[in-house]
């Protein structure tokens, strides 16, 4: 009898803990050895093999899903729905993120320790918003490919996909038959990459584990907490009634046919490599069209980030408690604001957002000499927020991508499931 793959990896990450325990323990958070760097490496490797086809998976899959929309007007639809749906995705995480951090007030009392070696300095500040919609377009497509830059391959990806749909019909045919069979091709180079999953969650989970310094965790306890609580409401309760409101289809079947994508984005705190997984678990298992994953999902990973926006107003609103100010109601709105569009910009990639937040920090004024001290400590605990933060982003983008295929009038979703009504 074979274990189904969502069930290997959800054991390898039980192992991974073990094992993970068992390293800390011994090494005392310093783990060494041959057999610890064989285990990382397993972690790497997979995240080399999501990585690499990353790239020609969404050029691949935007251009044959939007060249198969057919024409203009559909496209436009499309791309309403979607950005509806990640607006108001995002900003409810953000009043989930305000008001927890309003109610238990993380950051009163917060012992922190200053002068942690921290050097703001070294974070580079991210683009301005205006800078990121400027960047979105690529200067050359082939250069925007090779150093995996998303929005602009994206960009680059939508326009050919809309192209190939008003040239002669020799052209149309030839150029959706090559980009949808290039599609094929890489997403069984997926599925080849998903059967290694459990062997690469066991080498992320072990390493996390068996790295994380401790002690700092107790000082800001209540943070974490509050952060986490926030996004169990939005992930288990604010989504699912969105779901369930909009297609009237069970949420718990969504989250069956997404375990081996959560699994991968906690493990590798990455959108963009978990990326490849999220479309498969969205085609193969819930059922939606190409036509409309390869919309909503690429975009979505660096654009549709929930978790990132509830914890950039809440980490700012902790960093604000934490200096003992008080936050006028024009300063939150400002700092949800901020906090919604440094989400929009943050990569789908390890410890973007904790990066980020010097974003909205400034925008309601802070100093970085201020809050340096703050953000080297929640830098330093930011991993499992990060893991459960990256979840929870890709779990609102395959949501929205059935949110949206529902009102397209899809009739085949969850084919394994039992019921789509
Ligand atoms: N790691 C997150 C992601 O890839 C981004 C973040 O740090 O908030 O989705």
């Amino acid at each position: 009898m074979k274990l189904k793959i969502h069930w290997q990896i959800l054991i390898a990450m039980a192992l991974g803990v073990v094992v993970g325990i068992i390293f800390q323990v011994i090494y005392q958070g310093k783990p060494t050895g041959w057999v610890f760097s064989i285990i990382v490496a397993f972690g790497t490797v997979f995240i080399r093999l999501l990585k690499m086809v990353i790239v020609p998976l969404i050029l691949s899959s935007i251009v044959s899903g939007v060249a198969s929309v057919g024409e203009g007007k559909s496209i436009g639809r499309l791309g309403l729905k979607t950005f509806l749906y990640y607006f108001v995705s995002s900003i409810l995480a953000i009043m989930i993120g305000l008001i927890l951090t309003n109610v238990i007030q993380p950051g009163v009392g917060a012992d922190i320790p200053v002068g942690h070696d921290f050097n703001a300095e070294n974070l580079k500040t991210p683009q301005s918003p205006g800078e990121i919609i400027i960047g979105m377009i690529p200067l050359n497509p082939i250069q925007a490919a090779s150093s995996g830059h998303m929005l602009g391959i994206i960009f680059f990806a939508i326009f050919m996909g809309v192209a190939i749909t008003k040239v002669k019909s020799e052209s149309r045919d030839f150029m959706k038959k090559i980009f949808n069979s290039f599609f094929d091709v890489m997403m069984k180079i997926t599925e080849y990459v998903i059967k290694l999953a459990p062997i690469g969650v066991f080498g992320l989970i072990t390493k996390t584990v068996s790295t994380a310094g401790l002690g700092l965790f107790k000082t800001v306890s209540l943070y974490i907490l509050t952060i986490l609580g926030g996004f169990i409401i939005h992930m288990f309760l604010v989504l699912p009634a969105i779901f369930y409101l909009t297609t009237r289809i069970n949420p718990l079947l969504h989250f069956k046919a997404m375990i081996s994508a959560m699994i991968t984005a906690f493990s590798t705190c990455s959108s963009n490599a978990t990326l490849p997984v999220t479309m498969s678990n969205v085609e193969k298992k819930a059922g939606v069209s190409n036509r409309v994953s390869s919309f909503v999902l690429p975009m979505g990973a660096t654009v549709n980030m929930n978790g990132t926006a509830l914890y950039e107003c809440a980490g700012v609103i902790f960093i604000s408690q934490v200096l003992g100010l008080k936050l006028s109601l024009a300063q939150q709105f400002i700092i949800a604001l901020t906090a919604l569009l440094s989400s929009i910009g943050a990569a789908g990639i390890p410890a973007a957002g904790v990066v980020v937040i010097f974003i909205v920090t400034q925008a309601v004024g802070f100093k970085d000499t201020d809050i340096a001290a703050i953000i080297g400590v929640m830098l330093a605990v930011d991993r499992p927020i990060d893991m459960f933060r990256t979840t929870v982003n890709i779990f609102s983008d395959s949501m929205g991508a059935v949110v949206v295929a529902k009102s397209e009038g899809e009739k085949n979703l969850y084919p394994r499931g039992a019921g789509s009504r």
